[in-house]
């Protein structure tokens, strides 16, 4: 049973009791609260509010992982590559399917360098929560198969755009294996300008077992290489070993 179940079931019973009364105040009360329960639900992956959300890996060895969402951008993505290649850094890349689709041999190089190619929808649309289980899930599938395609791997984690999510896309993941990944820290690095600004949010962040959103797509080359290099002497700095994922989530 899932948190959504509990309030939703408590929520059923309090309207109903509310109803039996005439207590129209209270009524209303318990719909609003219901629906700011529920937004709050939508946009904090971390309430694992629809199901198990994966926010954080195992706390105890000092270890953090970074994740690039939004690529693979041919604008980015190579200069990141090879960064990460010369700090010996591995990575998971939350891709977008049409993008691979554009850019196979540019996918198949994440996986090739060492890094987790993964699953963020084809189309990354900003109305993607408001589909429907079977749409969403013909996404999830669309892009697993262009994934494989270019790479020759099959995702094992979905991390939903804009990291809204409802009942519908956790039902859509388990019906294909996949685990669903929010993050512990969000950086804003699409939002933030100084990539000084970034690190220092980051870092107020950093704890054992969390899991870094940075993007790979949509912003530009200079900006994303500071950041990360920056961030890559902050973390360690404070002696933290930066694992893949998959690693960070045994
Ligand atoms: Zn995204």
């Amino acid at each position: 049973m899932t948190r959504f179940h509990i309030v939703a079931s408590i929520s059923g019973m309090a309207a109903a009791a509310a109803w039996a009364f005439h207590d129209f105040i209270l009524l209303g009360v318990v719909v609003a609260t219901f629906f700011v329960v529920m937004g709050l639900g939508v946009a904090l992956p971390q309430l694992r509010f629809f199901g198990d959300f994966i926010c954080r890996g195992s706390s105890s060895r000092r270890c953090v992982a970074l994740t690039f969402d939004d690529g693979p951008d041919p604008r980015s993505t190579p200069a990141l590559l090879e960064l990460l290649r010369m700090e010996k850094v591995p990575a998971a890349f939350f891709c977008i399917g049409k993008k691979v689709e554009s850019d196979p041999e540019l996918a198949a190089r994440i996986v090739r360098e060492g890094h987790l190619l993964e699953n963020h929808s084809y189309a990354h649309s900003n109305f993607t929560n408001f589909y429907s289980t079977a749409r969403l899930q013909a996404e999830l599938v669309q892009t697993q198969a262009v994934v494989e395609k270019a790479s020759g791997v099959s995702p094992k984690y979905f991390r939903p755009p804009v990291g809204l999510s409802n009942p519908g896309t956790f039902r859509a993941a388990r019906n294909l294996n996949l685990q669903v990944i929010g993050w512990t820290i969000r950086s804003l690095d699409t939002v933030i300008a100084s990539p000084d600004k970034i690190v220092a949010r980051v870092k107020r962040g950093l704890q054992p077992g969390a899991i870094i959103l940075l993007h790979d797509g949509n912003i530009p080359a200079e900006k994303l290489l500071a950041t990360v290099k920056s961030l890559l002497d902050t973390v360690r700095g404070l002696g933290y070993e930066i694992v893949r994922l998959d690693e960070l989530l045994k």
